[in-house]
């Protein structure tokens, strides 16, 4: 048996304020005044100076907005990459993602995309990619997905939702600044913040697991109970303690492997377009059966938040479009046999699946 030898973030600062930080960080990484740094920014922060005006822009570097409306796709990406390429004179020496997981997720493969050739769906998948990437840094403005912290950025192609996960794909900077969640809508923020708990609770249940994760899934898991369940914290040691929860459940799967509930999720995002974090919401609430203890809690959540999910988003699918849904869940096998195990193919089956997105 051969271990998996993984990357990880090479620097990263924690710090309310130490977003401020960045211009220093940068300074020494610039390769020179014609290779700009390329900041692509959630575009929900457009015309907000109190973040704005602290990006340190100067020679030729460029800050696009993003928008997070929809979740990155290949063909996008691709775009972007082109438009960086054409527009200016040299390489650029860094790209910076400020925003949730869509714009880390958008950061981590432009900064792939700028030194290997083709096009992005090309690299979906393990292991594909070749040439290390652009230096890149990771700025979480919300706090759940691990992205900061992954070693895969997730995009929508034409066939398949499925991450670019790669020795190349993890940040080399990355700053965590819990200020930077103050503003985050409620409901999003329980989105978002259940994407950690349902990571928690899917490494924590895997046959995957192992001390290396445990030791990071348990604490994200408890840092969730107290932010979700509890009335003793305030509103920033909240944020502080859900960014670090987000890190630890990062690095939970990173050596291990989500679970049922991603699997479905990816189903619906894939037909419908549900995003990542409300679809993981909806899926858990429908899996008593393969996590009641997480299940439970979830719902204990949900509730204390007055949280009210959509119903019957599958009610007028047809048949086809539910075999779209079931071919997608049951394409990601390595998140099966952590879920269930070696035999899984034995209790999955594809009637199963649709009686539970019946549900949904
Ligand atoms: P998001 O990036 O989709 O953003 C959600 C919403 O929150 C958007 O409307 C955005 O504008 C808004 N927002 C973000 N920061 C804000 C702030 N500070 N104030 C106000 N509004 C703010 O949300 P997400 O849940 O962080 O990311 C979901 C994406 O992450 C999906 O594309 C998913 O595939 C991906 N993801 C990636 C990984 C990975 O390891 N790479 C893991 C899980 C999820
Ligand atoms: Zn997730």
């Amino acid at each position: 048996m051969s271990y998996r030898n993984f990357p990880m973030v090479s620097r990263v600062v924690f710090g309310r304020g130490s977003f401020s930080q960045l211009g220093d960080i940068i300074a020494p990484k610039r390769l020179n005044t014609n290779a700009p740094f390329i900041f692509l920014v959630d575009d929900v922060f457009k015309g907000n100076a109190w973040l704005t005006s602290r990006i340190p822009l100067a020679y030729d570097d460029k800050l696009y907005y993003i928008s997070a409306e929809e979740e990155p796709k290949t063909s996008g990406i691709d775009t972007l990459v082109e438009e960086i390429i054409l527009k200016h004179k040299e390489h650029p020496s860094g790209i910076i993602g400020i925003g949730g997981g869509s714009i880390l997720d958008t950061a981590k493969a432009v900064a792939i995309m700028l030194t290997n050739k083709g096009e992005s769906k090309d690299y979906q998948g393990w292991d594909l990619v070749n040439n290390p990437a652009t230096y890149h840094i990771g700025i979480p403005t919300i706090s759940g997905t691990g992205a900061e912290v992954s070693r895969t950025t997730i995009l929508t192609g034409p066939e398949r939702k499925l991450g670019i996960n790669s020795d190349y794909t993890p940040f080399d900077q990355v700053i965590l600044d819990p200020e930077l969640t103050k503003d985050v809508p409620k409901d999003q923020w329980f989105y978002t913040g259940m994407d950690c708990f349902v990571h928690c609770v899917e490494s924590l249940n895997g046959t995957y697991l192992n001390a290396f994760s445990k030791s990071y899934g348990e604490k994200a898991y408890e840092l969730c109970k107290e932010i979700f369940l509890k009335d003793n914290l305030s509103k920033e040691e909240a944020e502080d303690k859900l960014m670090m929860a987000s890190w630890h459940g990062g690095m939970s799967i990173a050596y291990s492997q989500v679970g049922v509930a991603h699997a479905l999720s990816y189903g619906l995002s894939f037909l419908l377009g549900t995003k990542h974090g409300i679809g993981n919401c909806i899926v858990i609430d429908h899996l008593e059966e393969f996590y009641p203890e997480g299940v439970k809690l979830f719902k204990q959540m949900k509730e204390k938040h007055n949280i009210t999910l959509p119903q019957g988003i599958c009610a007028n699918l047809s048949d086809a479009e539910f075999d779209i849904m079931i071919d997608v869940a049951l394409s990601l096998e390595p998140l099966w046999e952590n879920a269930i195990g070696k035999n899984w193919k034995k209790t999955i089956t594809r009637e199963r699946l649709k009686e539970l997105y019946q549900k949904m």
